[in-house]
């Protein structure tokens, strides 16, 4: 067997596995495309953010409209923003959502559910079974 020819074999092998683990496990936050109009932002990726964030859609909008600091409504796929919005702030308006309301504390996995009881609310884990307070800020 050629070596050079087995070595390239071995890298293209390496390739593979972690497209493979990156499909499976890794969850990566979202993030916004944006179109300004006329003074004001749309979100033209809002149901893709919701359907990845897998959160109710008044959930999140109560959330992140309150940080935002503005008035909003989703017009279609899009969410309609009040004001001029940059990329970044409101990508980390979404990664705050995305740590409080959906990652877990305990395996960092995307696979929870918003459970309340009274005031409180929890975020329960399906993936490890952690079950944790919900700290609002
Ligand atoms: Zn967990």
């Amino acid at each position: 067997m050629d070596l050079n020819n087995y070595e390239d074999l071995l890298e293209k092998a390496y390739e593979k596995i972690p497209e493979n683990v990156k499909k499976s496990s890794r969850f990566e936050t979202p993030k916004v495309e944006l179109r300004i109009e006329s003074r004001n932002t749309f979100i033209t990726n809002f149901n893709k953010i919701i359907s990845t964030l897998n959160r109710d859609r008044r959930h999140f909008l109560g959330i992140f409209l309150k940080s935002a600091g503005t008035m909003g409504e989703v017009r279609g796929q899009q969410l309609f923003l009040k004001g001029q919005y940059k990329e970044q702030v409101l990508n980390r308006l979404i990664e705050n959502y995305t740590k409080t309301y959906v990652l877990c504390n305990i395996c960092n996995k995307p696979d929870t559910q918003i459970q309340r009881e009274g005031k409180k609310l929890y975020l329960k884990c399906t993936a490890c079974g952690a079950r944790e307070e919900i700290k609002e800020k």
